[in-house]
């Protein structure tokens, strides 16, 4: 795989963005129906608005089962609440690790990696040791 580092363009960032928030929709959307399962349909109206941790939240459901569903994709949710985090503070695009920049190619399969492959491969050999 060819490895293209260099800054981003404000425009491929927006490009980015908007995959980061589909996957973050995507991710609401299996946590909704996890909730739905548990809960009930008597509930899908009130859990169909939710977007976010903070609206969820504010809905008057029992807190375990609500912790219990999110405790699952916890992983996830924060890896996509980082990038987007990373988009508003202009570090979008570098590695949290070393700095320097993610290549290009790896962004476009996942856009909200934080690290570079060279990192990434180092912590998880850490990781497995
Ligand atoms: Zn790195």
């Amino acid at each position: 795989m060819a490895k293209t580092r260099r800054p981003l363009t404000p425009e491929e960032i927006e490009g980015f963005r908007r995959e980061i928030l589909k996957k973050k929709e995507e991710l609401w959307n299996e946590i909704k129906k996890d909730l739905i399962e548990r809960v009930g349909e008597q509930y899908q109206e009130l859990i169909d608005t939710v977007k976010d941790e903070e609206e969820l939240a504010q809905i008057d459901l029992h807190e375990e089962t609500v912790l219990g569903v999110l405790e699952a994709r916890k992983k996830e949710l924060e890896v996509i609440s980082q990038a987007l985090w990373r988009i508003d503070h202009g570090e979008y695009g570098k590695c949290v690790e070393c700095g320097c920049w993610i290549c290009i190619e790896r962004l476009r399969v996942r856009p909200w990696a934080a690290y570079c492959i060279e990192c990434k491969e180092k912590l998880e050999k850490i990781a497995r040791a």
